[in-house]
């Protein structure tokens, strides 16, 4: 995919956006500025140029979808992000919530299990010339060779709770994981100890399904 350009007619959408989660109960400002500065149009299809600012989830190919606007600050606010956080994100899909942590100072690592996914992103990753390490694999089994991690944000609904990703973890971090089937509660972890966590829910959610990896 190629870097769209950046026009104010995009900028303007944008900000009418972040005004629109404003409203919606989002007050983190970190989160908002990122969003405000993240031109969510060039991480879709051109085709959905017009829609790129509204709060909707939009097709990004290989069955899958974009975050809509909404979940992505819920998800990136609950994550309590701090500059130069090590962040674990499963689930790369369009790049473009790697892309909002990256804007909020976070040294992101990604992980993608669809391989065209993964391809096309790493691209567009290229195009902007980002630091965002991105890697194609099981998001179960996470990224043990750059643990532990500071937070981990988990993009695609999990039926069961990912114990290799626990254990990625820094002692003290925040993984953020909408859990459940057919239907998600987004649930924050908070790991206390070695063994120990503390666990909050924060409102019911869909997303895609977090599966083992695929060949190909
Ligand atoms: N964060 C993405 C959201 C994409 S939807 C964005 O901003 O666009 C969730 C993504 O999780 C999909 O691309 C899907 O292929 C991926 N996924 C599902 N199961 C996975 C797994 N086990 N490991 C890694 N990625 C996975």
């Amino acid at each position: 995919m190629m870097k769209q350009q950046d026009t104010f007619r995009h900028q303007g959408m944008r900000q009418r956006m972040v005004d629109e989660l404003r409203k919606k109960g989002i007050d983190n400002s970190a989160v908002l500025d990122a969003i405000g500065a993240v031109p969510r149009h060039c991480f879709l299809d051109s085709v959905f140029d017009a829609r790129a600012y509204q709060d909707i989830a939009i097709p990004i190919g290989d069955g899958q979808t974009i975050s809509r606007p909404l979940t992505v600050a819920s998800q990136s606010a609950l994550l309590e992000v701090f500059p130069d956080a090590r962040i674990l994100e499963v689930g790369t899909g369009s790049g473009y919530q790697s892309m909002v942590l990256d804007k909020m100072g976070a040294e992101v690592y990604t992980i993608e299990r669809q391989r065209n996914l993964y391809v096309k992103t790493k691209a567009l990753f290229d195009s902007f010339k980002s630091r965002i390490h991105c890697y194609y694999g099981d998001g179960y089994k996470g990224l043990p060779q750059f643990a532990p991690f500071d937070r981990i944000l988990v993009t695609c609904g999990a039926a069961d709770f990912p114990k290799e990703l626990f254990s990625q973890l820094a002692i003290g971090g925040i993984m953020v994981i909408p859990l459940g089937f057919p239907k998600q509660v987004m649930t924050k972890v908070v790991r206390t100890s070695e063994t120990d966590m503390e666990t909050s829910e924060h409102g019911d959610f869909t997303f895609v399904p977090m599966l083992s990896k695929k060949s190909g």
